[in-house]
């Protein structure tokens, strides 16, 4: 392979740091969610009520975000409908211009990282910080988030500790506490002065018109209440029907996510300040966000608009912990990202995402939704093979391989002059450089040597000594 990814998931691979930092997290992770799904009774029946709600609204999805829209504009918000990420991001640009916005606080928001919110403040002339922990040493950083749970997954304490010296000039410590106490102290300023306060939504309740949001920081609490003006960016797919539906997505995603009963802070907003109410903003806007989404909606793998951003997925996909989130190019990593940003961005520029997965299917086991993953892996690698040009290699070689293997006679004799070679060259059963094609596989790894005789060979050997008994 010599494609981007190909490239960035090598360079990945070869960085051992970022191994460090990838086996602590994602290790972590999956045991906490496995005690956090004990605390489930019923568990399974769960995750199939919420998949059966979100499937049924995906289904008629043009009316529920209709009657969303009614509930919000009753609740006093103002609603925009935005077909692109450059729509969106406008929308936004002008609101901040029209109320004579400075500063802008945000809570964390994959939607808004799909957009490119913050530089198109900032060509704006608006001020933007992130109120996210992780978000936060992101920004400072320069980077991009590369888990969607954990945004910081990729970088090791100490490596904190030395950015957070470099760049606001405080002691280094590798001491998460202390680390986490600086920056508190710095965004505690920043909370008070924004003018405008960006989120996105766990969850859009149709039923009410609530915007639900989760942060185990209460970051989002304060963004969405201290600034005047709160801005909800959300993707048109981020709709539950009911509370009750909201109730159980809740449960599911706490637990499939870090594991916990319920995420420490979980706000649930209608509506800009009314009268008598103590604090909020003066105006609310909700954007809604297409980007992409309705032609999702529209194929095969309409099914991963049911995903709700746990990570789950990501941790135990074998393809992931190897390279990090940042090797897949774009704002969703994992298997989740290997078939939302093809989606998105269009197939044709991440025709090698599908491709990123063993198809082991730990993906689909531990997925809230019970999504298929692996199923609409296959479906857009079928489309990527019948829609984007492939290199002249693969070309050849599968057509060789068709040959071969449709004509049974030739097919043996091939695969047992191939099984001779390769046991010729394996020292104590492996094979450490294999010879042509098969050379790519022994760069990164050893090639176990092939059975003396075939699956096929020992079958009929067996069936023959059965019958002589
Ligand atoms: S695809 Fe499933 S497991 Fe992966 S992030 Fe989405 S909801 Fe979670």
């Amino acid at each position: 392979m010599s494609t981007a990814f190909a490239e960035r998931a090598r360079a990945a691979i070869g960085n051992h740091q970022l191994h460090v930092a990838l086996d602590r997290t994602t290790a972590q992770l999956g045991l906490r969610r496995s005690a956090g799904l004990e605390s489930l009774d019923r568990f399974d029946d769960v995750r199939t009520l919420a998949r059966r709600a979100k499937m049924e609204l995906l289904g008629h999805l043009g009316d529920s975000l209709q009657q969303f829209e009614r509930r919000l504009v009753d609740n006093g918000a103002d609603v925009h409908w935005a077909d692109t990420g450059d729509a969106a991001n406008q929308i936004i640009v002008d609101i901040a211009r029209r109320r004579g916005v400075r500063r802008v606080a945000k809570a964390k928001s994959m939607a808004s990282e799909e957009t490119h919110l913050n530089g198109a403040l900032a060509d704006a002339g608006f001020e933007v910080i992130e109120t996210d922990l992780g978000e936060y040493i992101v920004q400072l950083a320069g980077d991009r988030p590369s888990h969607i749970i954990a945004p910081i997954i990729h970088m090791t304490r100490e490596q904190v500790g030395r950015l957070m010296h470099d760049r606001l000039n405080v002691p280094y410590t590798d001491d998460v506490q202390v680390l986490a106490g600086y920056a508190r102290e710095r965004l505690r300023e920043e909370f008070l002065r924004a003018d405008m306060g960006v989120t996105g939504a766990n969850f859009g309740v149709v039923e009410t018109g609530t915007i639900c949001l989760v942060t185990n920081e209460g970051n989002a609490r304060m963004v969405t209440t201290l600034p005047r003006i709160h801005v909800v960016l959300m993707g048109i797919e981020k709709l539950v029907p009911t509370m009750a539906d909201l109730d159980r997505f809740l449960k599911l995603l706490a637990r499939s996510a870090t594991g916990q009963k319920l995420t420490a802070y979980t706000a649930l907003i209608r509506g800009p300040r009314r009268a008598g109410d103590d604090c909020g903003p003066d105006e609310m806007h909700v954007v809604l966000l297409d980007n992409g989404r309705t032609k999702i909606l529209a194929g095969e793998t309409a099914e991963i608009l049911g995903c709700i951003r746990c990570g789950a997925c990501l941790n135990v996909c074998p393809v992931y912990r190897s390279i990090g989130g940042h090797a897949y190019g774009d704002v969703y990593p994992g298997p989740v990202g290997a078939i939302v940003t093809p989606g998105l961005r269009g197939l044709d520029r991440h025709a090698e995402l599908p491709g990123a997965s063993t198809l082991c299917a730990a993906c689909r086991d531990v997925c809230p939704v019970r999504l298929d993953i692996p199923r609409m892996l296959l479906a857009l690698r079928r489309r990527a093979v019948e829609e984007t040009s492939q290199p002249f290699e693969l070309r050849v070689g599968i057509k060789t391989f068709a040959r071969i293997a449709t004509r049974p006679r030739l097919y043996r004799t091939v695969t047992t002059l191939a099984r001779r070679i390769l046991r010729r060259r394996a020292t104590n059963g492996w094979i450490t450089r294999a010879p042509g094609l098969a050379a790519a596989w022994t760069q990164s790894r050893d090639l176990k040597a092939p059975a003396e005789q075939t699956f096929e060979q020992q079958w009929r050997a067996r069936a023959a000594a059965r019958r002589t008994r």
